[in-house]
């Protein structure tokens, strides 16, 4: 029914954004600071659904989390964000203190589904979407569904490893893609004082070999692991976001230029590279889309 909407949640480690959508649009949100306890997040949640609930007809709620999510039992299985989230079944929770339908999915595939459903992937069926910030981020859509595997922990597309012994990653092991060309990785690697990637592409930009080097040097692992993927799945289109690919917009160059010179030439055939389109309304907007899916509504 056209009327009938859906209440989408992005939880993460600093804030968590939550908004009442109808066919696609937000028509009402509310920006929070995220409670230091699990506890208090959980109240807060309960009080920002009844608020935004207040006088809508609402046919469920979708939460996106920044972690391991079992979507099947409605469960956060590890949260690394978000102090005290192991196991906790948080739809059951939600389920009973809003007496509406939960539904319960990792961050960056709520917006992965938003590219996907309303924007830069829009009519495609089979994408991947790579979001660089500190940290890499990925999801997949495989014939119009996200791909979450047997952990729920597939799509992890920043660890990829990409080098025998390489530079040590945050998950803990050696040469994955995140330790090459993740933010935090790229500052590391210029050995200088600069705190943000746009620092590195200003330096570049004024022809400072150092800079130039950083930026390559991230641009041609990420093209790796984009070719890589491409090989392996075939997607219609690439997505690429984030943080860093906005302040260096070399690597987007280098990524265009290097993929059909790193990917199965018969993968990359008519494959597409687009950047995200969605601002920082995406994960609130897909997890309320993901509502929709599992409702079988669209
Ligand atoms: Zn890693």
């Amino acid at each position: 029914m056209k009327s009938e909407k859906t209440i989408g949640v992005d939880i993460g480690g600093t804030k968590i954004y939550a908004g009442l959508v109808c066919e696609g649009k937000i028509i009402k949100s509310r920006k929070e600071k995220t409670p230091e306890s699990r506890q208090g997040v959980i109240t807060l949640l309960g009080d920002l659904i009844d608020e935004l609930a207040e006088g809508a007809k609402v046919k469920g709620v979708g939460l996106g989390f920044a972690g391991y999510v079992d979507v099947e039992k409605g469960e956060v299985i590890f949260a690394p964000n978000l102090p005290g989230w192991e196991n906790i079944p948080i739809k059951r929770i939600m389920e009973e203190r809003t007496s509406l339908p939960v539904f319960v999915e990792n961050d960056v595939n709520c917006v992965t589904l938003a590219e996907f459903k309303l924007g830069a992937g829009r009519g495609k069926k089979n994408l991947v979407a790579i979001f660089v910030g500190t940290g890499i981020g990925g999801g997949i859509i495989l014939n119009g569904q996200l791909i979450h595997g047997a952990t729920y922990s597939g799509a992890e597309i920043g660890h990829i490893t990409l080098k025998l012994n390489g530079p040590k990653c945050g998950c803990g092991r050696l040469g994955c893609l995140e330790a090459f060309a993740g933010g935090s990785a790229i500052i590391r690697s210029v050995r200088r004082k600069v705190k943000a990637v746009h620092e590195i592409t200003k330096a570049a930009d004024e022809g400072k070999k150092w800079a130039i080097l950083a930026l390559e040097r991230a641009g041609k692992y990420l093209s790796l692991g984009i070719a890589n993927l491409i090989t392996i799945l075939s997607p219609e289109l690439v997505i690429l976001g984030g943080g860093v690919i906005k302040a260096a917009p070399r690597i987007l160059e280098i990524v265009k230029e290097q993929i059909p010179l790193m990917a199965l030439p018969i993968a990359m055939k008519g494959v597409e590279i687009k950047l995200a389109r969605l601002q920082d309304e995406a994960g609130l907007l897909g997890a309320a889309l993901g509502v929709e899916q599992r409702l079988g509504c669209v």
